[in-house]
């Protein structure tokens, strides 16, 4: 961790030290200009942090993102290159699984064979819809993660992404299916919307990151999201970055002097960061920005792998524990609804099966949340518990320890999650193109030299820095009149 002194001047500061926080700090610095961080919390990284929450000794757990499709496949990280950093992304030969009751489940492998093979009469109607997007998956990441203001570069590939969303996002759903599993399958990671489904926004999450499962994966980080964090945090220092740490930004007045301020924050911190600086059409716009649905986060502590009802489930590096379409479509509905699902959405991970150095004294991090209404502060430790028995009997004898936060709790730990909506902004349709304004310019804030740069701006959340890297360039051209971004390969000392 890094802890210094506010210096009285710098180029820039960025408040919050989440991946996309760090993604502009990393690009600002790299381009030679004196960077200042200051991040609320005692520990660096936001939503891609690793920690011992205290269960037992030795074990640590991602408090957030555990599994990192984007984070391997974003021009951001491509171009930062973990691997040469020494961070050793490592791929599960099943991306994810759904199990169902009775024994049954749906396995998406990394190759596209063995999951057509899996899935029966389903299979080659699966073959028709993911094998097109996994085969082009570059391009399926441009669609996925482009700044909503300019075309996307592939446009056949895009177009037919469009027209798979308008099936899969629909009441459409249904009419390339013959059995329960596939569709299940495929809800399952739509459900990363938390939204009702079908929705078009979660179709799109669907098919993006169904499209990576395939090529390349959905990798875990040996160590746990900390070692993403700690990589960029080692360049940003290289380049003469700073973090200050336990440093919650609640006035303009208390930051350093700087020429460009951008904040890894929701809007509607930044409004209450700005007071009367920020023009009243923004304040309006920010005001109307919507939250979503929230998560509530329950981490275990296990003595021994999970003893899932159907053994290839063993293999994935995530599960998603919803049961078929009908139930998850049910439960997500209830959710929307304000009510607590009786047998809700969980997404769940085993990231010692991947990385035996996660297993201490025979102990290994089990890592879970599951989707229930904004501001809950109900404890769900039970309810996922009891859901993910259901379809591994047995698991509640491993159970050595369990942590549970409440919605309501998850801001206390990062201001970014609203009621505990860890997408920092609803994940509707219209909110994809308005995070937070509909402006040519959406990292702008309508006052000079200060952007938004977190999950709330486009391309919206997960770990991928994109929204860093946009804030930055747009702030390198109209600050410093910097135009071209600089290099963000490991130099040949930076080890
Ligand atoms: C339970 C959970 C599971 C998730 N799973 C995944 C996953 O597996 N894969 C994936 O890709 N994504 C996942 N995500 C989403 C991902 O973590 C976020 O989308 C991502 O971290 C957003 O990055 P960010 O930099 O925009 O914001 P954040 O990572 O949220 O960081 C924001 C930072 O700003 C700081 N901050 C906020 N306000 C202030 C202030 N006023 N002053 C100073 N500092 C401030 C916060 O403390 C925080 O450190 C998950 C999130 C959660 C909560």
């Amino acid at each position: 961790m890094s802890r210094v002194q506010a210096s009285e001047q710098c180029d820039a500061v960025v408040v919050g030290s989440g991946p996309n926080g760090l993604a502009a700090a990393v690009v600002l610095a790299r381009a030679g200009l004196s960077v200042q961080v200051h991040e609320a919390q005692r520990t660096i990284g936001g939503g891609a942090r690793t920690l011992d929450l205290g269960l037992a000794p030795g074990i640590v757990h991602d408090i957030c993102s555990a599994v990192h499709p984007m984070a391997a496949a974003s021009p951001f990280f491509r171009a930062f290159d973990l691997a040469a950093r020494g961070v050793q992304l490592n791929y599960p030969d099943v991306s994810y699984a759904q199990p169902l009751d009775g024994g049954r489940a749906g396995i998406a492998y990394r190759d596209l064979d063995d999951t057509v093979d899996g899935l029966g009469p389903d299979g080659p109607a699966w073959r028709r819809l993911m094998g097109p997007l996994a085969r082009h998956s570059p391009a399926v990441v441009d669609v996925a993660l482009f700044d909503r203001r300019s075309l996307p570069t592939d446009l056949l590939t895009a177009a037919q992404f469009a027209l798979s969303m308008l099936e899969q996002g629909t009441r459409l759903n249904g009419i390339r299916w013959k059995d329960e599993v596939a569709p299940a399958l495929l809800m399952g990671v739509a459900a990363h919307s938390i939204c009702r489904l079908p929705t078009l926004t979660a179709a799109g999450t669907a098919l993006s990151l169904g499209a990576l499962a395939h090529s390349p994966g959905w990798p875990l980080p040996v160590g746990g999201s900390q070692a993403v964090i700690d990589a960029m945090v080692a360049d940003l220092e290289a380049h003469g970055g700073t973090v200050l740490t336990g440093a919650e930004v609640t006035s303009f007045d208390q930051l350093p002097k700087a020429r460009a301020y951008l904040f890894d924050t929701t809007p509607r911190a930044l409004a209450r960061v700005l007071g009367d600086r920020l023009p009243a059409a923004y304040r309006r716009a920010f005001d109307r920005f919507r939250y979503g649905n929230a998560a509530a986060k329950v981490d275990f502590v296990l003595s021994g792998p999970v003893p899932w009802a159907h053994p290839e489930v063993g293999r994935a590096g995530t599960v998603h524990l919803g049961g078929t379409l009908a139930e998850m479509s049910y439960a997500e509905a209830e959710v929307a609804a304000g009510r607590h699902a009786e047998r809700p959405m969980i997404l769940a991970s085993d990231p010692a099966l991947f990385d035996p150095g996660r297993v201490v004294g025979g102990l290994r991090p089990f890592w879970s949340y599951t989707h229930v209404p904004a501001g809950s502060t109900v404890d769900v430790g039970d309810t996922v518990q009891a859901q993910i028995e259901r379809f591994a009997p047995g698991f509640g004898d491993l159970v050595v320890e369990r942590h549970t936060i409440p919605a309501a709790k998850m801001a206390d730990h990062n201001a970014n999650y609203v009621d505990g909506d860890i997408a920092a902004g609803a994940m509707s349709f219209w909110q994809l193109f308005k995070r937070p304004t509909l402006r040519w310019n959406p990292y702008a804030t309508g006052v000079d030299g200060v952007y938004l740069c977190s999950g709330s701006t486009p391309p919206g959340p997960a770990v991928h820095g994109m929204c860093g890297l946009n804030a930055a360039q747009r702030a390198l051209r109209a600050r410093f009149g910097i135009r071209s971004l600089p290099s963000l390969a490991p130099s040949v000392d930076s080890d």
